[in-house]
C-alpha cells in the first residue's frame, strides 16, 4: 500500500488540505492534537469572524460535502468561531473521518534515518517519519509527503517591547490571557467591573476591546485601557468603507471611534518592559515618550499577534524568511515592512515549497509573522500543492482565487514592493486602492 501524505493539524486548512488530496486520488492521513478537530478555532469560536460564509468554505470541501446532501450556509452571512465548525468543519470532518486521528500531536519530523545533515539522492526518495504521541502512547507513522496545517494559535506573541516576555510577564500568566477571552461569556467574571490592559494593534485586540466595551456598558466599573506600540497617528486600523471584507473594515473603524470618543483610554505608544503582582492586580511598567510610566489593571489581554513554532521542525530543511518566518518567496507578499496592504496575491505550490522535497507549511503557520493571513488563501495554497503532489503541474500553477482587499495601502516605505495582486499597467500601487 502506498505511503498516506500526513497533514498535520485538523483545523479549516488541514481539512481542506485532505479534500483536495483525496479529490486528486491521494491518501490523507490527517493528525490532530486536540481531542476534537478545530481546536485551535475552538478557543475563538465566540468570536464573529470578518469574512463571510463564501470565503471560508473550500472548494473541495464543498465539493465532497455536496455529495452528502449538505446544504450550503447562506453566503453573505458573517460566522461565528463556533458555527464555522458546526456548520461545516464537523460535517467535514464527519465526511473524511477515516483519515483523521485526533488526540494525536506530532511531535517530530524527518527524513527516515536521516537527521538534517545528511545529503544524497537517496535523501528525496526516503519517507517522512512522524513522531506522535496519541492515546497509545508514542508511535511513528511513514508518510509520502507532509503538510504542516498546525496554525500559530498555541505560540502567541508575549506582551514585552522586545519580542521577548516583558520582566515577570511569564511569571503573572494566571492574570494574562492571550489572544481573545469570552470576556461576554465564559470569562466574564474576571473582567466584569475590573480595569483590563488590552495590548496589540490588530483584530484581535480590535475585538476584545469591543467586547470589553459592551461588558463595561451592562457592568459599570468595567475600564478598558488599550496599549499600542505605536503613536496613535501610526495605528493601522485598516481600510474601513474601502475594504473588501465590509465586516472586516467596519470593526477597524469602530475601535478608531472608541479610542477617538474616549471610550477607551489609549496608552500610545507604550512599550512594556515589566509586570509584577500587586494588591491581586497588575503592575504594568513601560516606556511612554522615553517617560517611565506604571500603570495598575486588574488583569491584562495580549492581542500582539502569533508567530509559529518551529520546534517540531527542527530535523526538515526548511528555507525561512529571516524576518517573516515565511518562505522567502511568499515573505515579500506579505512583510509588513515593504507594505501596510494586507492584501495578498493568491500563491501556492511554488511559493511554498521548501529545500525538504515533499514538505510544505500551509495555512496560517505559512504566514510565519504576518498577520493578514485568510482562510481563503490557505485553500487556494492547499488546492495547488495537491496537485503539485498528483503531478498535476499546470493547476498547480493556476490561480484559482479572486481574494478581497482590505482597502489599505501605505507603499510609502517601499514603493516597488511585490504587488499583493499583479498590478496593472496603469497603477504601481501595491493594491488597487490608491
Ligand atoms: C479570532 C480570529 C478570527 C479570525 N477570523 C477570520 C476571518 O474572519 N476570516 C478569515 O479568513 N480568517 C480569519 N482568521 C484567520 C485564520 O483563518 C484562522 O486562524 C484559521 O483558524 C487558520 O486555520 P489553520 O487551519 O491554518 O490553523 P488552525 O485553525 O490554528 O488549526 C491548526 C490545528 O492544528 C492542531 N495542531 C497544532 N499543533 C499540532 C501538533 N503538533 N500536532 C497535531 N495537531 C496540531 C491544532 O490543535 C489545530 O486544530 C481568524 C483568526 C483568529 C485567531
Amino acid at each position: 500500500m502506498t505511503l498516506p501524505i500526513a497533514v498535520i493539524g485538523a483545523g479549516p486548512i488541514g481539512l481542506a488540505a485532505a479534500a483536495h488530496l483525496r479529490a486528486r486520488g491521494l491518501r490523507p492521513l490527517v493528525l490532530e492534537a486536540g481531542p476534537r478537530i478545530a481546536e485551535a478555532v475552538r478557543q475563538w469560536g465566540h468570536v464573529r469572524m470578518f469574512s463571510p460564509w463564501r470565503f471560508n468554505v473550500d472548494s473541495a470541501a464543498r465539493a465532497l460535502l455536496e455529495t452528502r446532501g449538505w446544504t450550503p450556509p447562506a453566503p453573505e452571512v458573517f460566522p461565528t468561531g463556533a458555527e464555522l465548525i458546526a456548520h461545516y468543519l464537523d460535517p467535514l470532518a464527519e465526511a473524511m473521518a477515516a483519515d483523521i486521528r485526533t488526540s494525536t500531536r506530532v511531535t517530530g519530523l524527518a527524513r527516515r534515518d536521516m537527521g538534517r545533515l545528511r545529503d544524497g539522492a537517496e535523501r528525496d526518495a526516503a519517507p517522512f517519519i512522524l513522531q506522535v504521541e496519541g492515546p497509545a502512547g508514542e508511535d511513528s507513522i511513514e508518510a509520502a509527503a507532509v503538510l504542516d496545517c498546525t496554525g500559530t494559535w498555541s505560540s502567541p506573541n508575549p506582551a514585552g517591547a522586545h519580542g521577548l516576555p516583558a520582566l515577570g510577564e511569564t511569571a503573572q500568566a494566571t492574570l494574562i490571557a492571550y489572544g481573545i477571552p469570552d470576556v461576554l461569556g465564559a470569562a466574564r467574571a474576571a473582567y466584569a467591573g475590573r480595569t483590563t490592559l488590552v495590548v496589540g494593534a490588530g483584530h484581535s485586540a480590535m475585538n476584545a476591546v469591543l467586547d470589553l466595551v459592551e461588558l463595561a456598558r451592562q457592568v459599570p466599573g468595567t475600564r478598558i485601557l488599550w496599549a499600542f506600540r505605536r503613536p496613535l497617528g501610526a495605528v493601522n486600523f485598516g481600510g474601513g468603507a474601502k475594504d473588501g471584507l465590509a465586516a472586516r473594515g467596519d470593526l477597524g473603524a469602530r475601535a478608531q471611534g472608541l479610542v477617538e470618543s474616549g471610550a477607551v483610554t489609549a496608552l500610545a505608544p507604550f512599550l512594556i518592559d515589566r509586570v509584577a503582582a500587586q494588591d491581586g492586580g497588575l503592575a504594568i511598567t513601560g516606556r511612554q515618550a522615553e517617560q517611565t510610566v506604571t500603570i495598575q489593571a486588574d488583569r491584562m489581554i495580549v492581542a500582539t499577534g502569533f508567530r509559529p513554532d518551529l520546534g517540531l521542525l527542527r530535523e526538515v530543511r526548511l528555507a525561512l524568511d529571516p524576518a517573516v518566518e515565511a518562505t522567502p518567496a511568499l515573505a515579500p507578499l506579505i512583510d509588513p515592512n515593504l507594505h501596510s496592504c494586507g492584501t495578498v496575491r493568491p500563491h501556492g505550490e511554488a511559493e511554498l515549497h521548501h529545500p525538504e522535497t515533499g514538505f510544505y507549511i500551509a495555512g496560517m503557520k505559512s504566514y510565519g509573522r504576518a498577520p493578514t493571513f485568510l482562510l481563503a488563501t490557505g485553500h487556494e495554497q492547499v488546492r495547488s500543492i495537491a496537485a503539485h503532489l498528483a503531478g498535476d503541474t499546470v493547476a498547480a500553477r493556476r490561480v484559482e482565487l479572486e481574494l478581497p482587499e482590505t482597502g489599505v495601502c501605505s507603499t510609502d516605505r517601499a514603493p516597488a514592493a511585490p504587488s499583493c495582486r499583479a498590478p496593472s499597467p496603469a497603477t504601481t500601487a501595491c493594491c488597487s486602492v490608491a
